[in-house]
């Protein structure tokens, strides 16, 4: 026997599903937060040079006044009030000849990742001129400069922050996003089909036009229920070749004169009992029968007569032989064999006692016969023991048997003869 191909291993469609989800989600959310995060920079960029020029507009009057003075203190003071905090690396103000009044410089490592020097780089520098105003009308005066350099590094720091908070919400974002989409993806899609898959598979092959015909209600008029619909007619057309192959083997498998199993149907059967018999290792018997002087009956009668007789005496014979283990069949012409599952040979010759006992009682008569008035038969029984006894095959039974009928022909026809 050919033997079967190895069933590959079963990969859960929900598994899959799930996973290509998030795989896209993850690509999405990283093309999502670069866009973000661009944005953000731009937003950030925005952000630090506004406030640096509030801020530079809030000490403006006051850094006017100190180098108008030239008071050290209040220049002092002013270069102190703008290096609070870490944003700021340097400061220092000068009088109107460029001479440093007040100056503050931040010692640290103000290095940072390319991405931040590019970003940032061009936006640490500010200077302003200080222009002092007398009022009432008197002439304004350039009085000194200011310079402030912002913190690379502390401003890298603050952007790191804030993307990392926009990259996490971004992904956070994707993953919820995925995971609705597998959740309402398998409601809609994926359950659906392993119903039907689930259907597909709890279908007997031998009996196809009875599967699980899967309910699945809202998705009755879409592709879904469309599949469903399709396999149905297919497995339904499916069912009916399968009926009409086995109209066809039956009827190939009836004698079309009597309605009884035929030499084919014989033919078959007996290998399977032969083996059944042998797995069991149960007897088996088969009697041969054979209506005796018929050609004279048809001679006397008619073909007409003698085919009614055919039918009647295979009727009486299948009456008499109802197991469903056991076979009657017409083996040819007017002969007849019957099968017997675990039946020995004491068994099986009380079958052919009543199956002789059915054929008199039709009482069909015999003018023609040179031995009887009635239409009679001689029956030849074989018994054998395929699992226990040498196993010589089922030929040789038939052998026996057919061997068994010469001999109740041979002394004298109406009646049973075995093995001794
Ligand atoms: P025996 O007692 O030795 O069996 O003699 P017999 O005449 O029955 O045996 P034989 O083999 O000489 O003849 C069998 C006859 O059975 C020949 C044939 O006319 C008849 N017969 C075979 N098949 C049919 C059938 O289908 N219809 C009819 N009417 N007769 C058949
Ligand atoms: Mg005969
Ligand atoms: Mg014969």
């Amino acid at each position: 026997m050919k033997s079967a191909p190895p069933v590959p291993r079963r990969r859960s469609l929900n598994g899959k599903q799930a996973i290509l989800t998030l795989l896209i989600a993850g690509l999405l959310s990283l093309v999502a937060g670069s866009i973000e995060l661009a944005r953000d920079a731009a937003t950030m960029r925005d952000e630090v040079q506004s406030r640096t020029d509030h801020l530079l507009a809030l000490i403006d009057g006051t850094a006017a006044e100190a180098a108008f003075q030239l008071n050290p203190d209040l220049a002092r003071q002013v270069a102190d009030g703008l290096f609070v905090g870490d944003r700021v690396a340097q400061v220092s103000l000068r009088d109107d000849f460029g001479r440093t009044m007040a100056s503050r410089q931040r010692i640290g490592d103000d290095s940072a990742n390319w991405l931040v020097t590019l970003l940032f780089d061009d936006i640490l520098h500010y200077r302003r001129t200080l222009v002092y105003e007398p009022g009432q009308g008197a002439p304004t005066t350039q009085v000194g400069e200011i310079e402030l350099t912002l913190a690379l590094d502390s401003l890298g720091r603050d952007f790191m922050n804030r993307s990392l908070l926009v990259f996490s919400l971004s992904v956070v974002k994707a993953l919820a996003i995925a995971a609705l989409m597998v959740v309402a993806f398998h409601a809609f899609i994926t359950r659906p089909l392993l119903r039907v898959h689930a259907a597909i598979i709890d279908t007997d092959p031998r009996r196809p036009g009875a599967w699980p015909k899967p309910r699945l209600g809202h998705h009755a008029d879409d592709e879904l229920g469309h599949l469903v619909v399709g396999l149905d007619r297919l497995l339904r057309a499916f069912q009916n070749g399968l009926d009409q192959r086995d109209q066809l083997h039956q009827i190939s498998t009836l004698d079309g004169l009597t309605g009884i199993a035929n030499r084919r149907r014989f033919d078959e059967f007996l290998p399977d009992a032969w083996q059944r018999a042998r797995r069991s290792r149960q007897p088996l018997s088969l009697i041969f029968i054979d209506i005796d002087n018929f050609k004279q009956f048809n001679d006397h009668y008619g073909h007409v007569i003698g085919d009614d007789t055919l039918r009647a005496v295979a009727s009486a014979l299948s009456n008499t032989v109802t197991r469903a283990t056991d076979l009657v069949a017409r083996y040819g012409g007017e002969e007849f064999v019957c099968v017997l599952a675990d039946t020995d040979r004491e068994g099986a010759r009380a079958v052919a006692g009543r199956l002789r006992d059915a054929i008199l009682e039709l009482a069909i008569p015999h003018a023609g016969s040179p031995h009887a008035e009635r239409v009679t038969a001689s029956f030849g029984i074989a018994s054998a023991h395929p699992g226990k006894e040498d196993d010589v095959g089922f030929e040789a039974l038939l052998e026996r048997a057919d061997s068994q009928l010469y001999r109740a022909k041979h002394q004298g026809r109406d009646q049973i003869v075995w093995e001794p």
